[in-house]
């Protein structure tokens, strides 16, 4: 799947600027520095889009990409940075709030979380909207490489029971890293059940 082209065709700063909903989009949040870019690098084994993504001035808009002429992988601008201003702050969140309840060919939003901390108060401030949305999300947890082995079930097990009452959540948590590629062949197959669906 992800074997075929990866391309850059959209950003969106502002409502009017989305792309017209074409085909299925699925879509990586997470606060800043969560370790997305290095995770879209992993997933879809090419640096281009996560480096488009970073380039200053792209890293608050939606960045948009075609993959393997199959489906649009959305990357969002990752929240909680503590140096962008609070107008800034609010135009970002009314874009995304618009871009996630407006959009019917979103099939998933995955949201990804520091494997070191869990569920921060930020985090489930997202996961709420996303609730109120009734957009489908999943949680993704990174840098699983900088858990001791005896943690990674007490994270897990903690991050699900911080799930369950949640409508839109998906109840399987995936552990991943991008350090050393683990889970990454199981959010590949995650996506690729969505396409089927
Ligand atoms: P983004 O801001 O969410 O796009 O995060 P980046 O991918 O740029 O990564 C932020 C920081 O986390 C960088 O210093 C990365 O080296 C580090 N990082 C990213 N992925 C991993 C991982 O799988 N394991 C560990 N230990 N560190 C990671």
């Amino acid at each position: 799947l992800f074997a075929g082209s990866a391309d850059f065709y959209a950003a969106a700063q502002t409502l009017d600027r989305l792309p017209p909903m074409e085909g299925v989009e699925i879509a990586f949040a997470g606060r800043s520095n969560v370790g997305k870019s290095s995770l879209i690098n992993a997933l879809t084994g090419r640096n281009t889009l996560a480096r488009v993504s970073h380039t200053p001035g792209r890293t608050q808009q939606l960045n948009f990409f075609r993959i393997a002429e199959r489906f649009a992988l959305v990357d969002m601008p990752g929240y909680g940075y503590a140096a962008v201003e609070k107008a800034k702050v609010e135009a970002w969140t009314r874009l995304i709030h618009a871009y996630l309840k407006g959009r019917a060919n979103l099939a998933r939003v995955f949201v990804l979380i520091d494997g070191r901390h869990g569920l921060k108060s930020i985090d489930t401030d997202v996961l709420d909207g996303l609730d109120k949305a009734a957009v489908s999300y999943q949680v993704v947890l990174t840098k699983g490489d900088a858990l001791k082995k005896g943690e990674v079930e007490a994270r897990i097990r903690g991050v699900e029971a911080g799930l369950a009452k949640r409508p839109a959540a998906y109840p399987q948590v995936l552990l991943t890293s991008s350090r050393d590629d683990s889970g990454v062949a199981d959010l590949r197959a995650a996506v690729a059940r969505l396409l089927a669906e």
